[in-house]
């Protein structure tokens, strides 16, 4: 049941993001009751578990020392009911193919990671991931009406929304109480166990969202789907500095658009004949009609007629796909870059309340300036959502201390802005050593006691969510000398990998 060779092992020891961990061992099981029997040999062997997907996680929760249970493949099963509108998923099932069963019926899974090509049914439900639609129709927490879940001590079930908190952890009125007082009201956050959701709604669905595989194995995900809307519109608002685009959400909100997407000039330098301006706003609209859709478009224009420094407009799919792909033609410049320079996710994923996007956006240039480390910034404007790709010289002196030192300071800054580290991507090893400075210990006690009444032996997935007794943020990388040593070709196709995020790769074909 468990592969150890060398070079198998060698091939999950990366995701996306920084680390590089060569696990003890890799599980590939085919069906539910391999990972009930794997479950139970992991409690009577005393082996960490870590559940793992396509592997585009960022923040390292699905690489480890432990055993890499790899449920990328063997839970494909999928079944659309266009009559109640629930798609049933295997936990290996991409967004992409869950979205192209659900299109001949009319209907679609809304949040749109932009990774949907790849991400998992278990991997978007245990980071609780989200998209560009986000803004509208929220993250995949919201699209779950169900799940089927190994337990900790290999008891198989399905928890269904409205199902109730279940016995394992319960909240009192205090508990309640701090959570109300404690949790940063940010319109997203995938950072630590969902109290807050849990205590709105009593569903224990809400404490395994979002629990980034520590509290149990998800093999299938029942989602739920809503109608494509008929029509579709949008605009490309460039602005000639940040306190103007910062101006212009709030405006562009009232308008209730399906996404509100930021691109800084930091990202735009690397797009071919990108309009020069310091942030370009991306817009769409979805409507019941083209002519709603086109409507909106022209208020959105025309509020904006004062503040806006560049303006394109699309009238339908087709036109709004062109004007979107700038977005998209960021990635191979970004994957360009020279070898010495890395794109590295540390501070990639910050999320602040929506009146501090400008301080926090000036905030992360501040302190990327001063630590002498570029970075490139897009994100999810309308969700105050920020991704950071922080691009160190990895040939000078000292850059992984730099890194800290910015991981460092924007902590603190989303901290001081009320805002939560992760919006969608999760908590994983990277993170886990600073949720205390974000909801204080006693919160942090409370995940420590869901995490106990989940998984007493902490099996699944330890040193994610609860920090590690030796947390380090910027170790274990997978870059610089001090990166652990694995065979060059394997090191080689990672790397392509990450280059062009060919997550979906059979990791095994890596290792031939
Ligand atoms: C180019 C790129 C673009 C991205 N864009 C987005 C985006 O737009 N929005 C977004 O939210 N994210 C994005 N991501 C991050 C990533 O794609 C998401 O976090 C995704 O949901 C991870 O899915 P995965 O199958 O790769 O999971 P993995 O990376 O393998 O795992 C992620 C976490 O989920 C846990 N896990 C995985 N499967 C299971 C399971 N079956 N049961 C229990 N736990 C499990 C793992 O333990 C780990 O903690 C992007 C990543 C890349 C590389």
């Amino acid at each position: 049941m468990l592969v150890t060779d060398p070079r198998v092992r060698a091939a999950y020891a990366e995701g996306a993001g920084i680390y590089r961990i060569v696990p003890a061992a890799v599980a590939i099981p085919r069906n539910t009751d391999d990972v009930v029997a794997l479950v139970r040999h992991a409690a009577d062997a005393h082996l960490a578990l870590i559940p793992r997907g396509a592997g585009s996680g960022m923040p390292g929760g699905n690489v480890g020392s432990g055993v890499i249970v790899d449920l990328s493949s063997g839970f494909s099963g999928l079944a659309v009911d266009p009559e109640s509108r629930i798609v049933r998923a295997g936990a290996s099932v991409t967004w992409a193919a869950v979205n192209a069963a659900a299109k001949p019926y009319g209907l679609r899974l809304p949040p749109d990671p932009s990774s949907g090509a790849f991400a998992t049914s278990g991997g978007m439900v245990a980071t609780n991931a989200a998209g560009a639609r986000t803004v509208r129709y929220g993250s995949v927490r919201r699209w779950v009406e169900a799940l089927e879940i190994v337990d900790a001590d290999g008891t198989v079930r399905l928890v269904e929304r409205g199902a109730g908190s279940g016995e394992r952890f319960t909240l009192t009125p205090d508990t309640r109480h701090l959570i109300s007082d404690r949790f940063p009201k940010t319109s997203k956050n995938s950072s630590g166990y969902a109290l807050d959701r849990f205590a709105a709604s009593g569903d224990e669905l809400d404490l395994l969202v979002g629990s980034e595989g520590t509290l149990g194995i998800v093999t299938q995900v029942h989602w739920r789907l809503d109608p494509i809307p008929p029509d579709i519109a949008g605009a490309a608002l460039g602005f000639a500095d940040l306190d103007a685009m910062v101006e212009a959400v709030p405006y562009l909100l009232s308008l209730q658009p399906s996404a509100l997407e930021l691109l800084d000039a930091s990202l735009l330098q690397f797009v071919p004949d990108a309009p020069k301006v310091a942030c370009l706003l991306l817009v769409e609209f979805e409507r019941e009609t083209g002519a709603a859709a086109r409507g909106v478009v022209g208020d959105a224009v025309r509020g904006l007629k004062e503040s806006v420094a560049h303006v394109e407009t699309a009238v339908d799919r087709a036109g709004l796909e062109r004007l979107w792909s700038v977005r998209r033609l960021a990635s191979p410049a970004l994957a360009r870059l020279p070898a010495h320079q890395r794109s590295l996710q540390v501070i990639e994923d910050g999320c602040v309340p929506l009146d501090a996007l400008g301080a926090y956006i000036a905030g992360l240039r501040t302190a990327a300036a001063r630590h002498g480390i570029p970075i490139v910034m897009f994100g999810h404007a309308g969700d105050g959502h920020i991704h950071v790709n922080a691009l160190p010289d990895t040939t000078a002196d000292g850059w992984p201390g730099a890194l800290h030192e910015l991981f460092d300071e924007v902590t603190d800054l989303l901290g001081r802005l009320g805002g939560v580290p992760s919006g969608e991507h999760g908590v994983g090893r990277l993170r886990a050593g600073i949720l205390a400075r974000f909801y204080g210990t006693e919160v942090m006690d409370l995940f420590r006691a869901v995490k106990r009444a989940y998984d007493p032996l902490s099996l699944l997935n330890p040193g994610v969510i609860i920090p590690a007794t030796d947390w380090s943020p910027v170790a274990a990388l997978k870059v610089g000398v001090a990166a652990a040593v694995i065979p060059e070709d394997i090191a080689t196709r990672l790397r392509d990998v990450e280059r062009s995020a060919a997550w979906a790769t059979p990791k095994l074909e890596l290792t031939r």
